[in-house]
């Protein structure tokens, strides 16, 4: 059977190359080659062996999604949608900044986990991604952006030594230097799968990304968190969005099964191993639902033994969705009660909601939702 080394991080690619008779340093030579080069051809890989390469053509590919389609924002947001099978689609967002570049990847194919502002929950949930779907978006961005144009290479030829990949349309060359777990699914009830990808995003032999550059948001399955913790902890993000239980349950319905108390115990626990010394809180502005001074003062009431920043996210709308972004003043008004609490706290720009990229826009395309209510992913977090 056809294995793709897109499943792989280094241990796995070791025993792989075992099991094929080689030398498991080769691994090492092959992570190079796959996620730092993009190769997807065995016979390009000019310092393997041949008859490696020869093994290698025959029982393995690299294989990533396939692009269905680009969406660029004015803004120079890009959205893809990716084929990942069975008529099911995700969604990857690049976003640009002057000093970095943040690409924000899925985790599942839509949500089970029913967050009623959410687009993705809307959409239901269909499965897991593979660690090659999950990966492979990383993988496939890194591709693309990595190309330059004619017209850089003629304007800065000193800075294109050796054969850069070149794209003819304009547009620019462009790297991520971070990585967001925070597109579609919760990362953390698809737990080994991106355990796995997140070792290849901080593996020097792959992308080299430090712990801090990577952030898994997860909407507060907290076992998970303890095992992240763990396993590869990298920088957590924690969707609170309300100040009470009565209010979360209604918003993040898993809320129910993990309440707050025990949510902000598991945030502490967290910093033990974590490569910042603050938990991000995302909070989402929904008008007139959790956007008041009072609300204000009761969620720095809440944290004030956790140590944390907060992030208020504008609420992104999409059809149906029965919320309202709360005004700007209002925003505003909120942050000033958090800040003036001693809290650190930003304000999120909204990127890409031209084309539907921004935070909880992302649908992609969910077929077969009917494992909405299944239990399995509530066994697989525990
Ligand atoms: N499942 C994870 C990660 C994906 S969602 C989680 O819930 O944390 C990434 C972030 O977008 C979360 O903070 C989520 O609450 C937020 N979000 C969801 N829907 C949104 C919307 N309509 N507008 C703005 N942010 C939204
Ligand atoms: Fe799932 Fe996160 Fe959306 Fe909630 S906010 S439904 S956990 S993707």
């Amino acid at each position: 059977m056809t294995v793709n080394l897109l499943d792989f991080d280094a241990k796995n690619l070791a025993s792989f190359c075992v099991k094929i008779g080689e030398k498991p340093f080769r691994a090492k030579q092959l992570l190079r080659w796959i996620h730092q080069s993009g190769e997807t051809d065995f016979a390009s890989m000019s310092n393997l062996a041949k008859g490696l390469r020869e093994k290698l053509s025959a029982t393995a590919v690299v294989e990533s999604p396939q692009v269905i389609s680009e969406h660029v924002s004015a803004d120079g947001t890009r959205k893809w949608l990716l084929d990942v099978g069975a008529g099911n689609g995700i969604e990857t967002v690049f976003i640009p900044e002057p000093n970095r570049g943040t690409l924000c990847i899925s985790s599942q194919v839509g949500c089970a986990l029913e967050c009623t502002f959410c687009s993705t929950g809307r959409q239901g949930f269909n499965r897991n991604l593979r660690v090659a779907e999950i990966i492979g978006q990383l993988w496939w961005a890194n591709k693309v952006l990595g190309e330059v144009t004619n017209d850089e290479i003629a304007s800065k030829p000193e800075y294109f030594v050796g054969e850069p990949r070149v794209v003819q349309s304009s547009g620019r060359s462009q790297t991520v230097s971070n990585v967001v777990m925070m597109g579609m699914g919760e990362p953390l009830a698809n737990f080994e799968n991106v355990a796995t990808a997140l070792d290849l995003m901080l593996d020097d032999n792959a992308y080299g990304l430090s712990r801090r550059r990577v952030t898994v948001s997860t909407s507060g399955l907290v076992p998970a968190m303890d095992r992240l913790r763990e396993r590869c902890p990298v920088s957590l993000a924690v969707s609170l969005h309300a100040p009470n239980d009565e209010l979360r349950d209604q918003l993040v319905p898993i809320n129910k099964k993990y309440p707050i108390k025990q949510l902000l115990a598991a945030c502490r626990r967290y910093l033990e191993n974590a490569p910042r010394d603050f938990i991000t809180f995302e909070y989402i502005m929904l008008a007139g639902v959790n956007d008041s001074v009072a609300q204000a003062r009761e969620l720095v009431k809440l944290v004030r033994e956790t140590p944390c920043k907060f992030n208020l996210i504008p609420f992104n709308s999409f059809s149906n969705s029965g919320y309202e972004r709360s005004s700007s003043a209002v925003t505003y008004r909120f942050r000033d009660v958090l800040m003036q609490a001693g809290l650190m706290t930003t304000v999120r720009k909204t990127r890409g909601d031209d084309i539907a990229a921004a935070c909880g826009q992302l649908a992609g395309r969910v077929l077969n939702k009917t494992q909405r209510k299944s239990h399995v992913f509530i066994e697989a977090v525990r």
